[in-house]
């Protein structure tokens, strides 16, 4: 039969394969459509047919060339929204300086403390503790987002005024949580380095409102957020004219529900590849259980973390919060020496990858 014979009303409204037709099989769908509508199976299409067609393999092959060709991106473009957050020829490793430390630097840096500021005894001790035990940073919540509405909140300024008094007794810098933008200059009063939290990583006004506080900021990965994301929030910070920002891995929600959270250790070596700001892993509130945070705190070295946050208590089970994760004196001072062949390696490990990192690119 001539191929002019064929129907074209019915194919004008049956002229689109169905969508389990894959695009590379559109031209093997039209030669039996038109087989079965009247026309030669040789493929001799009408001339409206050949048109949709060629417009068809030609939006069709767009997908399949970006899958075979266009993955390969470098870092800087799939993270254009966060530019001055990566590694260039203009920015080298960012060092931020808190009081008499610094973190990102040469020294391997240990924050420690409670979860939760309690009493002044508990953190006075705690604080003396660590710092024999070479924390150089006691860390402490006066404001604590909680899971349940009906946990410990913190003691708020009183918590504050309390790690004031363990920065003289210990003589260590101390970085506590704010939680909320009208808290900022309070909390930056006695701070000497501002958290923001897991929960509040997107909370821009915040973001913005501990930015221009002058204090230098740790910002905690959201629990659910990308890298990405993440990154996103770090730019927000040095937009707002803060440049020393700390970002912290404490572990992501995942379908994983062993450990309270997921450690991406994958991030923090990225992190470091990509970025010019200091990375700090938190492997309590990755882990979730005090058994795991000495294991995870030397894998944190190992990839190139420039330094910790570690809960420690001197009686965890009796703690305000996150009790099961908290290590208590004894726990800590074995992380802290098992942590020391794994410090000594860094330099090294740091230079190997520093090279490297030019010639990095991402892949979808
Ligand atoms: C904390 O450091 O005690 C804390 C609440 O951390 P995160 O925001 O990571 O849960
Ligand atoms: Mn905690």
């Amino acid at each position: 039969m001539p191929l002019l014979a064929i129907d074209l009303r019915r194919l004008h409204c049956r002229d689109s394969p169905p969508s389990q037709v894959h695009p590379s099989q559109t031209s093997v769908y039209f030669a039996a459509k038109n087989e079965e509508l009247g026309g030669d199976k040789s493929g001799s299409f009408p001339s409206i047919i050949r048109m949709r067609l060629r417009t068809r393999r030609r939006r069709s092959l767009i997908l399949p060339q970006n899958g075979a060709n266009g993955v390969r991106q470098s870092w800087h473009e799939r993270f254009c929204d966060s530019p001055d957050v990566l590694k260039s020829a203009r920015r080298g490793q960012t060092v931020v300086p808190v009081l008499d430390t610094e973190i990102g630097g040469s020294e391997f840096i240990t924050m420690a403390g409670p979860c939760s500021v309690e009493t002044e005894f508990q953190l006075i001790a705690t604080g003396n503790h660590v710092s024999r035990a070479g924390a150089r940073i006691l860390r402490g919540g006066a404001f604590k987002p909680r899971s349940s509405p009906y946990a410990f909140q913190g003691h708020g300024l009183a918590g504050l005024q309390m790690l004031a008094r363990a920065r003289e007794e210990s003589g260590l810098p101390i970085i506590t949580e704010v939680m909320s933008e009208c808290d900022v200059p309070m909390v930056a009063e006695y701070a000497d380095i501002l958290q923001i939290g897991t929960r509040n990583m997107e909370n821009y006004s915040l973001l913005e409102a501990a930015a221009r506080s002058g204090k230098p900021i740790l910002l905690k990965r959201g629990m659910m957020a990308t890298i990405t994301d993440f990154l996103r929030s770090a730019q927000l910070i040095l937009d707002n004219g803060n440049p020393n920002v700390i970002l912290c891995e404490r572990g992501i929600r995942t379908f994983e529900t062993a450990m309270r959270n997921t450690f991406d250790v994958a991030a923090i070596v990225l992190l470091k590849q990509i970025s010019h700001l200091p990375v700090i892993a938190d492997p309590s509130h990755a882990a979730g259980c005090r058994e795991l945070v000495p294991a995870l705190a030397r894998v944190a070295v190992a990839a190139g973390a420039d330094g910790l946050l570690v809960e420690v208590h001197p009686n965890p089970d009796k703690a305000w919060s996150d009790a099961d994760q908290t290590l208590s004196f004894a726990e800590f001072d074995d992380m802290m020496a098992s942590l020391d062949p794994y410090i000594t390696l860094r330099p090294r490990v740091a230079i190997r990858e520093m090279a490297s990192a030019n010639a990095m690119e991402a892949v979808g």
